[in-house]
């Protein structure tokens, strides 16, 4: 049978079993509980053999739909999904970590999972090593010392850095350790993580899955046995992705692939653009044949993503007078919407660390986070024109 290519997928891909009284929209499903007159067909249902729903914190249609969808895009076997991006990893992390274990990471994860890995694991006497990004023999030889879990960014935020997600999965497979891979920055459209042998893949979907910065949400993708321990340890600790907020996800995502391509061209003639301006010092794009992870990048994702960050000459000073100017983006936190988003890395990814951590992980003080949303390419390069014209002269 020909398989369906991904644009079609994210349009129709894990529907159809929920579509009731004929409609074409996946319902939003509010109801808390789900009733039977028939003891036995509850008993059954309830333990699991029959399929059904019981109770909303375990299961419900809308949320199933959205698992279902994200599931069939990562090419994974199993779904589960959450309230946050945040609650699948510490809940993923939960599953599986226990007293006494090591996990070897990043130090570039997104921040809270910095935390998790710098503050939270090691109060459940869990030892973390994070290794410098980039830097594969590190990865491989702190691998090589024995751990549990793996657990990999690429890319990164807020500099745009890869790892070979295929050669630290082989270094991890000789440790019998399980690999975990964050892929919100390229999304299954640009990077499918299970394709080079990873066990668990996670999402924010709050970010480019869902694409409009309305709902917030969290996946993880992988192996039956695996994701129905992680969904065991959800359902009993309770963070519960929203129908509301599945539906507006499951709706956002038929437009991913849409949204995605465009984003991906928008970032690079972005990255290509500021390579040309005077005032800034550096451009981080993975898409730029000069980026360090750039070869990487070729080798294992299929586009370079809608994420970039560039440093701006005169640091902080640069910063709070260029993005202020900026027409058509929004000064937020947030990244992977429709909508340009900008911010600077000290106040969005690294507010929780000194400026001298931030410089110790190669975050200069004026580095700018640039989200590329999917407006037109020519007002974009526009608008950061104008503000770069407009910035006070150096005397
Ligand atoms: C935002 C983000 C998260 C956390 O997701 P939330 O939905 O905000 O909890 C995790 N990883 C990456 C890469 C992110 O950008």
């Amino acid at each position: 049978m020909k398989k369906t290519n991904i644009g079609t997928e994210v349009v129709w891909a894990g529907e159809r079993d929920y579509l009731a009284f004929g409609a074409t929209q996946v319902p939003v499903v509010h109801s808390v509980s789900f009733g039977y007159d028939d003891m036995d067909e509850w008993y059954e249902v309830a333990i699991g053999n029959k399929k059904g729903h019981i109770y909303g914190r375990n299961t419900n249609p809308t949320v199933q739909a959205f698992e279902e969808k994200i599931r069939i895009l990562e090419g994974a076997e199993a779904a589960t999904s959450f309230s946050t991006g945040m609650a699948a990893i510490s809940n993923t992390l939960s599953t599986f970590l226990y007293p006494g274990d090591r996990v070897v990471s990043i130090k570039d994860t997104y921040g809270g999972t910095n935390k998790i890995f710098t503050e939270f694991l090691p109060k459940q006497k869990v030892d973390v090593t994070l290794c410098e990004t980039g830097n594969h023999e590190e990865i491989e030889d702190e691998i090589a010392k024995g751990c549990n879990v793996v657990y990999i960014e690429s890319p990164t935020n807020p500099t745009v850095k890869i790892t070979d997600i295929y050669r630290i999965t082989k270094a991890a497979k000789k440790q019998n350790a399980l690999v975990i891979v964050d892929n919100t920055f390229a999304t299954p459209i640009n990077q499918q993580p299970i394709k080079l042998g990873v066990d668990l893949v996670i999402h924010s979907a709050t970010k480019f899955l869902g694409g409009h910065a309305d709902a917030l949400g969290g996946a993880v993708c992988g192996e039956k046995e695996l994701v129905e321990a992680i969904y065991h340890y959800r359902e009993i600790n309770g963070a519960t992705l929203d129908p509301m907020a599945a539906y507006l996800l499951l709706r956002g995502m038929k437009t991913l692939s849409l949204r995605i391509n465009r984003q991906n061209e928008n970032a690079m003639a972005i990255a290509k653009y500021l390579q040309t301006v005077d005032m800034v010092e550096a451009v981080f794009y993975p898409g730029l044949i000069d980026h360090p992870g750039h070869e990487i990048a070729k080798k294992q994702m299929s586009n370079f993503g809608g994420m970039l960050s560039f440093a701006v000459k005169g640091g902080v000073d640069t910063v709070r007078h260029l993005l202020p100017k900026l027409k058509y983006a929004n000064r937020a936190a947030n990244l992977g919407a429709v909508e340009t988003i900008v911010g600077p890395s000290r106040t969005t990814s690294h507010v929780e660390c000194t400026p001298e951590e931030r410089a110790a992980m190669g975050i200069p003080e004026g580095l700018i986070r640039y989200s590329a949303g999917i407006e037109d390419i020519d007002d974009l390069i526009y608008d950061l024109k104008q503000a770069f014209d407009a910035l006070p002269k150096e005397s």
